[in-house]
Formats: structure tokens, C-alpha cells, sequence
């Protein structure tokens, strides 16, 4: 865009950043569909390779759809630059690759997507990158384990599936004051209703197949932050390889040009439903940031826009009625992720913690009449009704 028409709020920005590139006339973005570029002589290789020439080389480098994707994307954070992945697990695995130090030390949350928790385990360690797992949205907690050599801490918010909220700015002052980078995973807010940047997070990553994609039809990942950090992870995707598809990279440009839009109907739909959820008498509890009775409903209220779809609740009754209730659902449909206009529901139980040992899984929280809706677009009234009728099945 030009100056004068520089975008200020957020559904002006996701229309418009990132796109007309001054040499095309075209009002959308074409899809780049091609795996390498071609240089006209050995002259232009040469004045690309010694950095007289700013163009495109080859697939894995860089796209110009992606661009536009980024340039849209990293104004939505409020970031200077921000880099695509081939998915949200991407993101998070090459941003540790990228920023990590053999033997260095990062610190994790206990409520988390639980494959990146699993990466940390499984494969940060062959690095000898040692992990501490401490509490979500604690910072006594996250000050008694920061040390010196701790690179980065790394938390979701909000988290899933508590959807525990994250002071930003205090928790950039503790890990700053030690030296260590914060890293917030923005996965189940959007950047509509959070901006750590503004706070003083350093880096932002989240999953772009959830809100930002919207339709359930693409795996997409982002980080935003600083042209110096991003240019570091940038380069580690050059090498690790997990690039997105030009046409993957043009269905999230064109979702993410309504997600402020949609962001309004996701975060009236998850407000309303929480409320009328909490007034239920066949729930035990909800788990939803915009209800008084949610932990971190105060750091919430002052730090996010709006807050989100996904909530979180507990049926009073044992796993075959959690069962029956979800089953019976006639709008959401039963399945993993969040964030796009179809409503899912899932009983973590059977879906992610399914292979987990049933102690573990508790311990986590992750009881047997736990179920995670994570609401769509659809009218409020009708995913009321559909869930009363369902919970009427327990
Ligand atoms: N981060 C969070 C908070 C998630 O919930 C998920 C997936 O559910 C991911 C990251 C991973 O994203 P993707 O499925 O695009 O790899």
C-alpha cells in the first residue's frame, strides 16, 4: 500500500497489507506456481550472487505470494517481518532449531500443544537442549527457573486447552532481565485480539491453518518478530526445508483477508456460549479467558481485543455420556484444530491424549468428560440449541 493510504485498523490492514506489487496491475495476488527461477545471463547470476540484485532464485528461498502473505501478516502483529512454514509444528520446530544453542536451556509450559511439548522431548534433547516445564501464567514460577544460560521461553497464549493467559509485558521484563528471548505461540487468539510485539514478546509464531487460514482447508505456520530474528529463521528454513506451497500460501492470504471479520463472530459465539455453558446444569466447569471465573480473566480483560472460539468445559457426568453429549451434536462436528468457520468438537481423551497413558493424561488435567469446542461462524442461537439438545442426551 502506499503511505497515504497506510492501513490503520486491523480489517483495513488484513484487506489490504502486503499486496499490489507496483509491477502488476492485478488487484489480487497471482499464485507464484513455480519451483525455480531463471536468469536471463551469467551477469544476473552473478550480481544476485554478490547482492547487486534483489530477485528470486528458487523455491525453497522464497516466492513472491509468500511475500505478500508475509508483508500482510507481519502488519497484522505489528512485526517488521514475518516468515512462512508448511505448518504450525513447523514453525515451532524450526524456530527452536534456528534460535537454540547446542546445550542450551528453554523453558516450556506444562499446558501446551502436546506435540511441542513431545518435540522438546524427543528430539531438543538429542541436541542436549535441556527443557523445564513450569506452570503456565506463573511468573514467580518462570523467575525461579530462569538461569543464565537459558536461550528462550516459549508458552502459549492463550494455552490449550485452559486457555491460561500470559501477562506479556511482565513476562518480557523477568526473562529480558536474564538474557532469555520470549517466544508466544498466538495459535488460539489471532492476531486480532493479541499483539505480544506491542508488549515486548521478541518473537511470535503461530498456526496459520486454524484462524488466519479460517476455512479448514490448509496447514499453514508463521513467526513474526524483528528483520534480525526472522532473518535467522529464515535462513534455517532455507535449510531444514519445511517451506509452504504456493497455492497453500495464496488460500491464507485470501482467509486472511476477513479475519477480523470472522474474529468478531468467533469471539461472540465463544462469549456466549461460555456464558450459557457455566449456567448449565449437566456442566461442572468452563474454561473460556472472557468469563470472571477463568484464572487469568483480569490479565485477559486488560491484554486481549477479544477472546476466541475454543472453550473448554467439563460434563458432569463419566466418559460414555462425554460420548453420547458429543455424538449427539448435530453444528460441530466432530474433529481436531480450531479457528476455521466449521465448528468441531473433540473430547481431548480420544483424540490427542488417546495414546497417553491414562495417569499421565489426568495429571495433565485432561479428564474423561473434558471436551474442547472450538466454535465456528455459525449463528450463536443454533450452536446453542444444538448443544442443548445434546447435553439433554447425558
Ligand atoms: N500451536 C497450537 C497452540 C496448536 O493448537 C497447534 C495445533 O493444533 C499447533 C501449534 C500446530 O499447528 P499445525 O497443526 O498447523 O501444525
Amino acid at each position: 500500500m502506499s503511505e497515504r493510504r497506510k492501513p490503520a485498523g486491523d480489517s483495513t490492514r488484513a484487506v489490504h497489507a502486503g499486496e499490489r506489487d507496483p509491477q502488476r496491475d492485478s488487484l489480487t495476488t497471482p499464485i507464484f506456481q513455480t519451483s525455480t527461477y531463471v536468469f536471463r545471463d551469467q551477469a544476473e547470476v552473478i550480481d544476485f550472487q554478490e547482492g547487486r540484485l534483489e530477485r528470486d532464485e528458487y523455491g525453497r528461498y522464497g516466492n513472491p505470494t509468500w511475500r505478500a502473505v508475509e508483508g500482510k501478516l507481519a502488519e497484522l502483529d505489528r512485526g517488521e517481518e514475518a516468515v512462512l512454514f508448511a505448518s504450525g509444528m513447523c514453525a515451532a520446530t524450526t524456530l527452536f532449531l534456528a534460535l537454540l544453542p547446542r546445550g542450551g536451556h528453554l523453558i516450556t509450559t506444562s499446558d501446551c500443544y502436546r506435540r511441542t511439548r513431545q518435540f522438546t522431548r524427543e528430539y531438543l534433547t538429542k541436541l542436549e537442549v535441556e527443557t523445564t516445564v513450569i506452570e503456565p501464567a506463573d511468573i514467580s514460577k518462570l523467575e525461579a527457573a530462569l538461569r543464565d544460560d537459558t536461550a528462550l521461553f516459549f508458552t502459549e497464549s492463550p494455552t490449550n486447552p485452559y486457555l491460561r493467559v500470559i501477562d506479556v509485558a511482565e513476562t518480557a521484563r523477568v526473562c529480558h532481565a536474564r538474557g532469555a528471548q520470549v517466544v508466544i505461540d498466538t495459535t488460539l487468539a489471532s492476531p486480532v485480539n493479541v499483539t505480544p510485539l506491542a508488549e515486548g514478546a521478541d518473537i511470535v509464531i503461530y498456526s496459520g491453518t486454524k484462524y488466519v487460514g479460517g476455512h479448514n482447508d490448509l496447514m499453514a505456520g508463521v513467526a513474526i518478530g524483528s528483520g534480525e530474528s526472522i532473518d535467522r529463521v529464515r535462513k534455517a528454513v532455507g535449510v531444514l526445508g519445511g517451506v509452504l506451497d504456493p497455492h497453500a500460501a495464496w488460500l491464507l492470504l485470501r482467509g486472511a483477508k476477513t479475519l477480523a471479520l470472522r474474529m468478531e463472530r468467533h469471539n461472540q459465539n465463544g462469549q456466549r456460549v461460555a456464558e450459557w455453558l457455566e449456567a448449565h446444569p449437566k456442566v461442572r466447569r468452563v474454561w473460556y479467558p472472557g468469563l470472571a471465573s477463568h484464572p487469568d480473566h483480569e490479565v485477559a480483560r486488560r491484554t486481549m481485543r477479544g477472546f476466541g472460539g475454543l472453550v473448554t468445559f467439563e460434563v458432569d457426568t463419566d466418559f460414555e455420556g462425554a460420548c453420547r453429549f458429543v455424538d449427539a451434536c448435530t453444528v460441530p462436528q466432530i474433529g481436531p484444530s480450531l479457528g476455521g468457520v466449521e465448528s468441531l468438537i473433540e473430547l481431548p481423551a480420544t483424540m490427542s491424549y488417546w495414546d497417553q497413558p491414562r495417569e499421565e493424561r489426568y495429571a495433565l488435567g485432561i479428564t474423561d468428560s473434558l471436551v474442547r469446542l472450538a466454535l465456528g461462524i455459525e449463528d450463536t442461537d443454533d450452536l446453542i440449541a444444538d448443544l442443548e439438545q445434546a447435553l439433554s442426551q447425558v
